[in-house]
């Protein structure tokens, strides 16, 4: 019954769910991450002047928020949230026009955007899954603010929210941050996305992602529903132990979100990554926000924003590499009962 080559509710992409091969969660436990000791850490306070100066700073005086940046010399301190520029950046406002073609098969074009990283508390290791719940609805809400200000730029077409948790998905420090990256491109996965949401409206007269979450909601593989949001293992989940959150009101960007739903979503988000966290030892994951890309003719009313959160738990090897389909040793259906499990635990 879990077996089977699935499709992705909306992408062209294939996962084999080889439930045979399945494991165990405590097969996936996570070794402990190695102390980054003796090493001094450019992401906590007092250390501002190793990083770029801020573009936002969030300071907290007698219960309300303030806003700052930072000029070059000295840099704030007493921040709650800090941003700034990466110092290695993928893209750069100042990146040079280049010729489109230099040959019909040689295609290239420039690097433009932001690369900017949010740390997302002053505390050294207060992860999402153990955060304080209004830092984490701030360090949410400045990384919202963020990508609300690139999108006002006129090339930028898509801006991209992720976190890497852990050496293994790709973090270099451990200190809690966040990336975004704005391009003047529209990439693959948010097209196909937005193309078949569009194509799913035509024909059926309603938003898929709507869909989905009707669907779901009743079924083996819903996490956890709050007042707002749903968690939920992907039908065709490529990862063990992979889960979406989706807003149950229809919205196409995560821009428009109120103060009432981010902090709803705080929670959500905190109850699924301890969950993950609980069950796996804190294994390494990424995480992406999926937001309506800009179109000339503005934002696409038919998408419908969520978050993926992809556990590194297997090696993508010469089969993914081979053909752009996947194998998961976990059906989803299992990954939603472990989360429920863990998550009933603290309920
Ligand atoms: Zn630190
Ligand atoms: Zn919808
Ligand atoms: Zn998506």
């Amino acid at each position: 019954m879990e077996n089977g080559v699935r499709k992705d509710y909306l992408l062209d992409r294939w996962v084999i769910i080889a439930a045979e091969r399945a494991k165990r969660p405590s097969d996936f436990k996570a070794k402990p991450s190695p102390r980054d000791m003796g090493k001094v850490c450019p992401f906590c306070p007092g250390n501002e002047e190793m990083t770029p100066p801020a573009t936002l700073l969030y300071i907290e005086r007698e219960g309300n928020l303030l806003e700052d940046r930072d000029l070059e010399m000295p840099r704030r301190s007493d921040w709650i949230v800090r941003c700034f520029p990466n110092r290695y950046p993928a893209v750069k406002p100042r990146a040079k026009e280049v010729i489109a073609a230099e040959n019909k098969l040689l295609y290239r074009t420039r690097a433009y955007g932001f690369h900017e990283v949010v740390v997302e508390s002053p505390i050294h290791n207060e992860q999402p899954s153990n955060m304080r719940l209004k830092q984490l609805k701030y360090s949410l809400m400045a990384q919202i603010e963020r990508v609300s200000t690139f999108y006002r730029y006129p090339s930028v077409r898509y801006v991209q929210m992720f976190r890497n948790y852990r050496r293994e998905a790709g973090a270099s420090l451990s200190h809690p941050h966040s990336q975004i990256i704005a391009t003047e491109h529209i990439p693959r996965i948010l097209r196909e996305e937005v193309e078949s949401s569009n194509k799913y409206m035509e024909r059926e007269g309603r938003c898929i992602f709507c869909d989905i979450i009707e669907l779901e909601k009743e079924g083996p593989r819903l996490i956890y529903e709050s007042g707002y949001f749903v968690a939920l293992a992907p039908w065709a989940s490529i990862q063990p132990f992979e889960f979406w959150i989706l807003p149950k009101k229809h919205s196409a960007s995560l821009l428009e979100i109120t103060s009432e739903e981010l902090e709803d979503f705080s929670k959500i988000l905190k109850t699924c990554l301890r969950s993950l966290s609980e069950a796996l030892g804190d294994p390494p994951y990424n995480y992406v926000f999926h937001i309506a890309p800009k179109y000339p003719r503005g934002v696409d009313e038919f998408y419908h924003w969520h978050l993926e959160v992809y556990p590194k738990l297997a090696v993508w090897a010469g089969f993914e590499i081979g053909t752009g389909m996947y194998i998961n040793v976990v059906p989803p259906e299992a990954t939603a009962e472990s989360l429920k499990a863990e998550i009933e635990k603290y309920s």
